[in-house]
């Protein structure tokens, strides 16, 4: 008899609001070597450009995932009947040096991934993608990303610094983290400085979708189009929280009007299933600029529904 995989702790058994404060109350204590997936916490928000505090994201985040349940009503995805999945806490991130973090991240993934396992992610600014990055291509070799953010996140620099929240992605390029045949940007949008902001990522080879074109519409077509595009390789799913609108998020940092709606996000994380899924995150989450927690509760279900669509996942009438 093999034992059963680990479930989240349901709101019969102790109530919502008691128990230890893990992701969707797993109970933690799991060991890597057994997971097949890790949902891990990167408290981290020194590469933030204007308002900090997503470093409170893991928590934050962990706080309102209590909510969620098993098993999803409207894919019939059943993750945890699937897989062994199980939160394995935060990266211990150095709060006094951005460079000595950026280290401890990647190594921290590097030794994650030795266990062949998918890990999700909560941040953490944007900075945080950089080093998981470097241990996904270690591991795999350069991926393929959806990219949902407000921003392209593909400057050179920020106030001279390489690397930062608005950095990775031009990083990534450099380093060959990425197939940038197989990358593509959706939500970008608002002021910039030039009207080339865009371009770099255009002539890398990114498809990237301005906001504009995902107003008024479903984005299911939009995804039939990325799955093509991305086709069998691995895939990381890299989702800033500041692509949907601040009026569904306002607790993160650099907000941007005129945003993805939720019901949105949720059609491109789940338009994701079929790819070959390596690792998601989801970013930018800072609590405090939202008094009612909804931010936070947002995206707890979006790594839920990340949870939903790695490769073994499967469905349950
Ligand atoms: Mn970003
Ligand atoms: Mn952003």
């Amino acid at each position: 008899m093999v034992a059963p995989n680990p479930q989240p702790l349901g709101g019969n058994s102790m109530p919502r609001f008691g128990g230890i404060a893990s992701f969707m109350r797993l109970p933690g204590t799991t060991p890597v070597g057994d997971l097949d997936v890790a949902v891990v916490g990167v408290p981290f928000d020194l590469g933030t450009s204007n308002r900090p505090g997503a470093r409170f994201g893991p928590r934050g985040i962990r706080a309102e995932s209590v909510l969620l349940r098993p098993y999803n009503m409207a894919t019939r995805a059943a993750p945890f009947d699937s897989l062994v999945i199980d939160d394995v806490g935060d990266v211990a991130t150095n709060p006094y040096n951005l460079l000595d973090s950026v280290a401890r991240i990647e190594d921290h993934y590097r030794g994650l991934l030795s266990n062949d396992l998918v890990t999700v992610s909560m941040g953490g600014d944007h900075t945080i993608v950089l080093p998981i990055l470097r241990a996904m291509a270690a591991e795999h070799g350069p991926v393929g990303l959806v990219h949902v953010d407000a921003h392209t996140d593909i400057n050179d620099d920020m106030f001279g610094e390489k690397i930062a929240h608005g950095t990775p992605f031009r990083r990534a390029v450099e380093e060959g983290l990425l197939d940038p045949a197989r990358v593509v940007q959706i939500g970008v949008r608002g002021t910039g400085y030039a009207a080339d902001d865009f371009d770099w990522s255009r002539q890398q080879g990114f498809r990237v979708v301005q906001v504009e074109e995902c107003w008024h519409r479903s984005l299911v077509p939009l995804m039939d189009e990325v799955r093509t595009q991305l086709g069998d390789g691995p895939v990381y799913l890299s989702f800033d929280v500041d692509g949907l609108d601040p009026a569904f998020a306002p607790g993160t940092g650099t907000p941007e009007i005129g945003g993805l709606t939720t019901i949105q996000g949720m059609e491109i994380i789940r338009g994701c299933r079929g790819l070959d899924l390596v690792g998601a995150d989801l970013v930018e989450v800072a609590p405090a600029y939202d008094t009612t927690g909804n931010t936070s509760l947002l995206a707890a279900n979006l790594l839920y529904e990340m949870l939903c669509v790695v490769p073994g996942v499967v469905t349950r009438a």
